[in-house]
């Protein structure tokens, strides 16, 4: 029916629009050979900086081993205690599990999907040191709350905006802040799907204070002070210049990017608000959403039927995601679990995330939309 089949996310067609730009900057680079750490990394993280309003962006090789250089950073011993949604990407408690410290895993909020604020205090306990807030789908978690439980507790907070970079939480006097610079430590992920991505992997820590960052800076690269003295313990965790280059042309696109799928999802709002089979997606007053997807939950069991249907009809749809933290095998029983899970339980059996990326053609939103509302009918009359 169209040329291009409807992907979630259509990489090859976003490549295209800016071949050009991005295969000089490849180019560039294998002309040049400096394929690890070349001048283009640090650039990019200037640029990445600058965008961010934060001072110190250390690139690391992918999101996963940003939240671990993060927690060894923080200089937490086997025990310790983080705080983390129940409902979301594993990479968080794989992290923590990793060290040797406990994941404790705290209820969502249903309306924004992120960890709940007024569930955190509960779980806080004499072994507690640090707090992750998952900024899941587009939207920051609700930060102005998370750090001051963090204040008054002694916590550490880590940000993992693997999935929201851009988006601006706005505190309640009215400051403004990119999602990711609030707390101790943001991370970030340039898996190529997300909405800053790459070509491969890629993964960066951010935050605003100097000697963190220079003890971060340190355990990314062997624990070095300077070359061959080890000062402690760390990894080798490195973006390639080339993966750097690509992102510092992307970076420059990247409020067209996030315009674009903010649109996809305007178009999604105001053609499903009638189906009473769907709870849309909720935009937060206090953070705007970069849309990395656009999740609804599907009413009375039917989730599974509706993406039956989908398929059957040339859409692609995905389950983000199908198991709470604490139903995995490897973390259910080494996570403490802080009083019911019973909204991540119910979102895993009840969310399904839609066709959402920079260049989906009008017609294609129409025809997914059109099926949905088709679909909210017949599976409303079961
Ligand atoms: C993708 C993702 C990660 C991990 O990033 P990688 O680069 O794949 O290691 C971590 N947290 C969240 C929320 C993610 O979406």
């Amino acid at each position: 029916m169209f040329e291009e089949q409807i992907q979630m996310v259509d990489l090859h067609g976003q490549y295209l629009r800016f071949k050009e730009e991005i295969d000089a900057a490849m180019q560039h680079v294998i002309d040049n050979c400096a394929f690890i750490n070349g001048p283009q990394v640090k650039t990019f993280s200037a640029h990445l900086g600058e965008y961010l309003r934060i001072p110190y962006v250390i690139p690391c090789g992918n999101g996963t081993d940003a939240l671990q250089i993060a927690l060894m950073a923080l200089e937490l011993e086997p025990g310790d205690e983080v705080i983390l949604p129940a409902f979301t990407y594993i990479a968080a408690a794989e992290v923590v599990a990793l060290l040797g410290l406990t994941p404790v895993l705290v209820d969502v909020d249903p309306r924004t999907f992120n960890i709940d604020p007024q569930k955190i205090e509960a779980a806080v306990s004499e072994r507690t040191r640090a707090i992750i807030a998952v900024h899941l789908f587009g939207q920051s978690c609700e930060m102005e709350k998370i750090m001051a439980l963090a204040d008054a507790y002694h916590l550490y907070v880590i940000e993992d905006n693997a999935q929201s970079i851009g988006a601006e939480y706005t505190f309640p006097d009215g400051r403004v802040q990119k999602a990711g610079t609030i707390g101790h430590i943001g991370i970030t992920s340039f898996f190529p799907s997300k909405p800053l991505a790459c070509y491969g992997d890629g993964g960066a820590l951010m935050t605003q204070d100097e000697a963190l960052a220079t003890r971060i800076r340190m355990i990314a690269n062997h624990g070095q002070e300077c070359k061959y003295h080890h000062k402690r313990i760390g990894c080798n965790s490195r973006l390639d210049t080339l993966q750097a280059a690509i992102l510092d042309v992307k970076l420059k696109h990247i409020t067209a990017f996030t315009e674009a799928r903010r649109k996809v999802a305007a178009h999604y709002d105001e053609t499903l608000a009638a189906c009473e089979q769907f709870v849309l997606p909720v935009r937060s007053p206090f953070s705007t959403h970069v849309y990395h997807q656009y999740t609804i939950q599907v009413k009375d069991a039917n989730r599974d039927a509706l993406q039956g249907l989908l398929k059957e009809r040339g859409i692609p749809s995905m389950v983000y995601y199908p198991l709470p933290v604490h139903h995995q095998e490897a973390y259910g029983s080494i996570s403490r679990i802080s009083g019911s899970l019973d909204v991540a339980t119910r979102l895993c059996e009840s969310v399904l995330s839609l066709p959402i990326h920079t260049e989906m053609p009008i017609e294609q939103q129409q025809y997914i939309t059109e099926t949905l509302v088709e679909a909210s009918s017949k599976l409303a009359l079961k």
